[in-house]
């Protein structure tokens, strides 16, 4: 049976959230297939201890890949994969999406002929074989694609599968050698970070507090930056305010922006236009500030709050500090 192999991107000793959730989706999707998941990691030997590689295994990998070479980079880690694959024989790729994992599974797809989706949301088995769901027509609608290549490339998108950590199992790892094509090796890494709001990566944080033209003008978003310090979270917004201006590109939620799936997704002074919606539909508890009852942030938050978010934020703000004993 097919065994799957997912792209697992490490950043200061720890794996990223994205590629936590896609392991556990490939070892989902191994288990209903009869086969197995299996994770790559690319990087500085140094970076990359047994203990770190091994830790996979808690998110269902049986067997992590480890390759040396150059971090964070795309091309080395299409070298890997394809490498990997050939001797390998796995059926499909896995990836959590995030700009790194569409270069990569991109390149993978043109290297080995195979077939691939992108901004896959969900993913399920069908005859032995894996089917990606898509949404298309600006998510209104789900397009499911099957595979007839001898491999199957899956592109989540951002965040779209679920980090679940299901034992504490050790995952083996396998040092591999791999032949670094030479345009693989002409681009370097220059400097690597992380966007940060509120000193929390916007994609991993547990808890956003998102902004809207409600907010009235960029000094807006201070309160929210303060709520969203109180509640140890990092601060988002809609494409309105950044195209106006108030707020960075970086913090954009939505079809152009990012895609985010936080336990708390409080948005302020936004209405719910369905490019926003597409972005942040996947968190866990949406509460909604909004002076209109009509705003249709309501038809899908799990809180409505119906008022003036000058009045309400600041409020929230103390409370959430009173709360916490400062
Ligand atoms: C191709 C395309 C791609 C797009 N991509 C994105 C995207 O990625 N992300 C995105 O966000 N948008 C995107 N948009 C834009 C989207 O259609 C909306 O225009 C945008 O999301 C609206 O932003 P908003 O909610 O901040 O503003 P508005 O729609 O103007 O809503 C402001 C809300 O604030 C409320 N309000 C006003 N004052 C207060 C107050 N004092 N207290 C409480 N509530 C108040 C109002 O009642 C209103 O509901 C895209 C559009 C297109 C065409």
């Amino acid at each position: 049976m097919s065994s799957i192999l997912v792209y697992a991107l490490h950043y200061d000793g720890a794996f990223n959230k994205n590629s936590l959730g896609a392991v556990s989706e490939g070892a989902r999707l191994a288990g209903e297939l009869g086969s197995e998941c299996h994770a790559v990691v690319v990087g500085e030997r140094a970076g990359l201890s047994d203990e770190l590689c091994a830790s996979l295994g808690s998110y269902g990998a049986t067997k992590v890949f480890r390759a040396e070479g150059p971090e964070g980079l795309a091309q080395p880690v299409v070298d890997a994969m394809a490498t990997i694959i050939s001797e390998e024989g796995h059926g499909y790729a896995l990836f959590g999406g995030g700009l790194l994992g569409f270069e990569i599974g991109a390149g993978l797809t043109a290297r080995l002929d195979a077939g691939v989706c992108m901004e896959v949301t969900s993913v399920r088995v069908e005859d032995g074989k894996l089917v990606s769901e898509r949404p298309i027509l600006g998510d209104s609608s789900i397009s499911d694609v099957h595979y007839r290549a001898d491999v199957g490339v899956i592109i989540g998108r951002l965040n779209a599968f679920e980090a679940k950590e299901t034992g504490d199992a050790a995952a083996a790892v396998e040092d591999v050698q791999v032949e670094f094509a030479p345009h693989s090796l002409r681009a370097r890494m220059v400097t690597r970070g992380e966007q940060r709001g509120a000193d929390v990566n916007i994609e991993d944080a547990d808890i956003l507090v998102a902004g809207g033209r409600g907010l009235g003008k960029a000094e807006g978003f201070e309160a929210l930056e303060e709520l969203a310090g109180a509640l140890g979270g990092a601060v988002a917004a809609t494409r309105a305010v950044v195209d106006a201006g108030w707020y960075s590109y970086a913090a954009q939620i939505g079809q152009t922006g990012k895609t985010v799936a936080p336990k708390l997704y409080l948005a302020a002074g936004i209405s719910g236009a369905i490019q926003h919606k597409v972005g942040m539909q996947g968190s866990e508890n949406i509460v909604a500030i909004n002076k209109d009852s009509n705003a249709p942030i309501f038809e899908f938050s799990d809180l409505g709050v119906v008022g003036d978010l000058n009045k309400i934020v600041p409020k929230l703000t103390e409370a959430v500090k009173a709360r916490k004993g400062g």
